[in-house]
C-alpha cells in the first residue's frame, strides 16, 4: 500500500529545527512492503529550514516572531494532497502534535507548550479528502 509519510518520521532533516524526528515504527512499514511516501508540507509550502516554530491560531498559522505564515502552511497542505492523490495513496501517517501534521491534537497558539485539540493544516485538508490520518505512535493500527 502507498502510504504518504512525515518526511521527518523517515530520518529527513526537515523540522523547524533542522533536525529530524526518525521513528522506528514508521521505517518498519518499509519491511512490511508499503512504499512510503514522503512529504513535508512547510517545506513545499516554501519555508526555509531551519525556520521560526510556528502554531495554529484561530484560522491562522503565525511564528513565534509573529509572522503570518498561513499561506505557506496553506499552499503546502495543497501540495500534500497533490502528492497523495498522484501516488493513489489512502492512508497518511503524519507527525503528531505539528501545525501542519498534527492529528487530533496541536499547541494552542501560546507558545507555552500547551496542547488543544484540532488538526494541522495539512492533515484538516487530507481528512476533508477522503485520507485517512494517522499519528506515528498508530502505525500499528494500519
Ligand atoms: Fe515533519 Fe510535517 Fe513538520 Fe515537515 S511539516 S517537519 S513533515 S512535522
Amino acid at each position: 500500500m502507498n502510504i504518504l509519510v512525515s518526511a521527518c518520521l523517515l530520518g529527513v532533516c526537515c523540522t523547524y529545527r533542522g533536525t529530524s524526528k526518525e521513528q522506528e515504527a514508521v521505517l518498519k512499514l518499509l519491511q512490511e512492503g508499503h512504499t512510503l511516501i514522503p512529504v513535508c508540507p512547510e517545506q513545499l509550502g516554501g519555508l526555509p529550514t531551519p525556520r521560526p516554530a510556528s502554531e495554529r491560531k484561530g484560522d491562522k498559522v503565525v511564528s513565534c516572531l509573529g509572522v503570518d505564515v498561513t499561506d505557506n502552511f496553506v499552499r503546502g497542505a495543497k501540495e500534500a494532497l497533490r502528492i497523495a492523490k498522484l501516488y493513489n495513496c489512502k492512508v497518511a501517517v503524519l507527525k503528531e502534535r505539528s501545525p501542519s501534521c498534527g492529528n487530533g491534537q496541536i499547541y494552542d497558539g501560546s507558545f507555552r507548550g500547551v496542547l488543544n485539540d484540532g488538526d494541522g493544516v495539512t492533515t484538516e485538508l487530507l481528512k476533508q479528502h477522503g485520507i485517512r490520518v494517522l499519528g506515528e505512535s498508530e502505525t500499528e493500527r494500519i
